[in-house]
């Protein structure tokens, strides 16, 4: 089946439009809801693209159907996106919002995902004071050098699977700057791939000093 009559094929059941395919199209609209379901085991219910992570729920403006669908979609098929105000966007502005939606999720799914690995750490190692680095996270949205080593190291210990890249560092102050240069060499080596490049680049500028 070619890729325009797997759309017609989920399109047309839900529409009230059942033979003109642009026609059914124009009856949909995207209007903000969107899903993280955490594994990437969806399909797009509207071009069955498989391994879809992040749903883009449309609806039928005349008989409220509703389809999840990959937000490449969207776009694609120049859905109807409807701002917050209820006004509808133009093209360019609409493939702007659900980009911006797109990464919305994808940044608090990388959050969440540095939430479970705290969990679980504090669920196996009793010394971990976890409320602090919660409340620090939740503020911050990233951990001073010396949190940061601390959890890593910590985390490495306890065999926990985490994804290094989704734990951020923060130098914005002075302190947190002198912090980061003042750990010890295998306590940065630790951390290294959790820093920016910028970030690296000021260590090793200021190392070199
Ligand atoms: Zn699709």
């Amino acid at each position: 089946m070619s890729w325009m009559e797997r759309v017609k094929k989920n399109v047309f059941p839900v529409s009230n439009e059942k033979y003109n395919i642009r026609k059914a199209l124009e009856e949909w609209i995207y209007e903000g809801n969107m899903f993280d379901v955490e594994v990437a085991e969806e399909t797009c219910e509207l071009c069955d693209q498989p391994n879809i992570r992040y749903q883009f729920e449309i609806v039928n403006s005349q008989n409220d159907n509703s389809l999840l669908i990959g937000s490449e979609c969207i776009t694609r098929f120049k859905i109807s996106v409807i701002d917050e105000a209820g006004n509808k966007l133009s093209y360019e502005d609409a493939k702007k919002k659900v980009g911006k939606d797109r990464s919305r999720l994808v940044t608090e799914a990388k959050e969440k995902s540095v939430l479970n690995a705290l969990v679980k750490l504090a669920s196996t190692d009793n010394e971990f004071d976890i409320e602090n680095f919660i409340k620090y996270f939740k503020e911050r949205k990233a951990f001073t050098p010396k949190q940061l080593a601390l959890l890593v190291w910590r985390l490495e210990k306890a065999k926990i699977d985490f994804n290094m890249s989704h734990f951020k560092l923060t130098i914005k102050r002075n302190r947190e700057k002198e912090q980061l240069l003042e750990l010890e060499d295998w306590k940065l080596r630790c951390i290294w791939d959790c820093l920016s490049t910028s970030q690296r680049q000021f260590v090793l500028r200021e190392k070199n000093k």
